[in-house]
C-alpha cells in the first residue's frame, strides 16, 4: 500500500487539518473513536491504508502528525468530538507561540521544537510499507504554519528527497487578517515552497471569504464557514487517492498531470455545487451545471480572474453514483472548444477528468476542480505588492532581524516571487510557434 503521511502545523493548519479528518472519517465510515462502522460503500476500506494505520485493536488511526508552537489549538482538537481519534503521542506542541513572526517559526522557537516533530515523522515513516509522500496543511500568514511549516518541509526533503510533498497552503487576505505582517510571512514562505513543495493547492482566504459572502450568502463569514469549504475541497482532491480508480491515483501521478514545469506548481482549486442554504431545491444538479460552476472564476478558491490567463493544465473530478463518463468527456470538450484561447495550445489534452462512485456525504453529486492557470500571478502580485509597500520602508523588519534573520532573505524572497510572476507571464504569452522566451520570435 502506498501510504501518505499527513502533517498539520500551526493554528490554521490544525483547524483545517482536523476538519479534513472529520470529513474523510465520515466518507470511510470511521467513527469518532476510529472504529469502522461500515454499512457504506464496498470501496470504503479498499484503500484505507493510504491515510490510516490499522492498530492492533482493529481501530483505524489517522497517519497524522499535529504540531504547533502553542498548545491551545491542539488541546482543542484533543478535547473535541474527534479527540480520541488521533494518536496522542503524535502531537507536539510548544508553549511560546510564534507571535505571527516567520523568523520565530523558522529560525528560533520553531527550530528548537523541530527535532521532536521529526522523531514522530520518522517513526510513522518507518511503519509504512511504501510511503508515497507527505501532505502538509498550514497557513502562510502566521508564524508557525508558515515559518516552522516551511522549515519542516526543508528537513523532510533532505531526509526523503524522492518522496512527494503536497501542500494545502492558506494564503492571507486583509479581509480576514489578524496581523499587518502577513504579507512578509507569506512571501518568505513562497520562497521556500518554490524550492521544496512538489504541488501546492492554493487556498486563498480572500477568495474563500468572497465565496462565503456572495455564493453562499453568509452575511459575516467566520473561519468555520471558510474551513467547511476547504475541507470539502481537500476531500475532493484526495478522493482519487483514497478510493479505487485510475486517474491521479497517487501523489506523483497527480503532479505529472498538473505540473509541466517544477516551479509552476501552484494550483487553483474549486468545488461545485456551491449553493446557499435554502436554495438547494431551486438548483438542478446536472453534469452540465456542475461543469459550468466549476470553471467559473467566482467559484475558484483563489482571487484571480482565470479569464486573464491561460490554463497550462487542469483536472476535474466528478463524484457520484450514476455519472456517465461519456457525458463528462463531452462537457469538457465543449468547454475547451468554446474557450480554446484560455488553454495553452502547446499542451494537447491538458484537461483530465475522472469519476469516483462515492459522493461526498449528504450529496448526490459533486465535482472538484484543480487548475494550473497562469492567471494565478494576480494573487502573487496582490500579496507581493503588500509586501513591497512595507519592505520599501523596512517597516516591522526589526521583529525579524532581532530573531537573527538576515535582511537579504527578504530581498531574495521578493526577487524569487517576481521571477515566478515573470515565468507565468512568459508561458501565458508563449505560442506553439514561438520559442517560449517571450519575445514573440520563432527560433529553431
Ligand atoms: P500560526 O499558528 O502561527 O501558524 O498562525 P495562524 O495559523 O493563525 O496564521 C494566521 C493566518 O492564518 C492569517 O492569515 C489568518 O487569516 C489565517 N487563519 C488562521 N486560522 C484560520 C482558519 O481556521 N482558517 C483559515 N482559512 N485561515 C485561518
Amino acid at each position: 500500500m502506498r501510504e501518505i503521511l499527513h502533517i498539520q502545523v500551526g493554528q490554521c493548519g490544525n483547524q483545517i487539518g482536523s476538519k479534513f479528518w472529520e470529513v474523510i472519517c465520515d466518507e470511510h465510515s470511521i467513527s469518532e473513536t476510529g472504529v469502522y462502522v461500515g454499512g457504506g460503500e464496498d470501496q470504503q476500506l479498499e484503500r484505507i491504508n493510504v491515510y490510516y494505520n490499522e492498530a492492533r485493536s482493529g481501530k483505524y488511526v489517522p497517519r497524522a502528525v499535529l504540531t504547533d508552537l502553542e498548545p491551545g489549538t491542539i488541546d482543542a482538537v484533543h478535547s473535541g468530538p474527534y479527540g480520541k481519534l488521533f494518536r496522542p503521542d503524535n502531537s507536539v506542541s510548544g508553549h511560546t507561540g510564534a507571535g505571527n513572526n516567520w523568523a520565530k517559526g523558522h529560525y528560533t522557537d520553531g527550530a528548537e521544537n523541530i527535532d521532536q516533530v521529526l522523531d514522530v515523522i520518522r517513526r510513522e515513516a518507518e511503519n509504512c510499507d511504501l510511503l508515497q509522500g507527505f501532505q502538509i496543511c498550514h497557513s502562510l500568514g502566521g508564524g508557525t504554519g508558515s515559518g516552522m511549516g516551511t522549515l519542516l518541509m526543508s528537513k523532510i526533503k533532505e531526509e526523503y528527497p524522492d518522496r512527494m510533498l503536497l501542500n494545502f497552503s492558506v494564503f492571507p487576505s486583509p479581509k480576514v487578517s489578524e496581523s499587518v505582517v502577513e504579507p512578509y510571512n507569506a512571501i518568505l514562505s513562497v520562497n521556500q515552497l518554490l524550492e521544496n513543495s512538489d504541488e501546492c493547492m492554493v487556498l486563498d482566504n480572500e477568495a474563500l471569504y468572497d465565496i462565503c459572502l456572495n455564493n453562499l450568502r453568509i452575511a459575516a463569514p467566520v473561519f468555520g464557514d471558510i474551513n467547511r469549504l476547504i475541507s470539502a475541497t481537500m476531500s475532493g482532491i484526495t478522493c482519487c487517492l483514497r478510493f479505487p480508480g485510475q486517474l491521479n491515483s497517487d501523489l506523483r501521478k497527480l503532479a505529472v498531470n498538473l505540473i509541466p514545469f517544477p516551479r509552476l506548481h501552484f494550483c487553483m482549486v474549486g468545488f461545485a455545487p456551491l449553493i446557499s442554504k435554502g436554495s438547494e431545491k431551486y438548483q438542478s444538479l446536472t453534469i452540465p451545471e456542475l461543469t459550468y460552476q466549476m470553471w467559473e472564476s467566482k467559484n475558484m478558491m483563489c482571487a484571480a480572474d482565470v479569464r486573464k490567463g491561460r490554463y497550462l493544465t487542469a483536472s476535474v473530478l466528478f463524484r457520484g453514483k450514476t455519472i456517465s463518463t461519456h457525458e463528462i468527456d463531452e462537457q469538457i470538450m465543449n468547454v475547451q472548444n468554446k474557450n480554446s484561447s484560455f488553454f495553452v495550445e502547446w499542451i494537447p489534452n491538458n484537461v483530465k477528468s475522472s469519476v469516483c462512485d462515492v459522493p461526498p456525504r449528504g450529496m448526490k453529486m459533486a465535482a472538484t476542480f484543480i487548475g494550473n492557470s497562469t492567471s494565478i500571478q494576480e494573487m502573487f502580485r496582490r500579496v507581493g505588492a503588500q509586501f513591497s509597500t512595507m519592505y520599501r520602508r523596512k517597516a516591522f523588519l526589526y521583529w525579524y532581524t532581532s530573531e537573527g534573520m538576515d535582511e537579504m532573505e527578504f530581498n531574495e524572497a521578493e526577487n524569487n516571487m517576481n521571477d515566478l510572476i515573470a515565468e507565468y507571464q512568459l508561458y501565458q504569452d508563449a505560442t506553439t510557434g514561438s520559442d517560449g522566451d517571450g519575445d514573440g520570435e520563432y527560433t529553431d
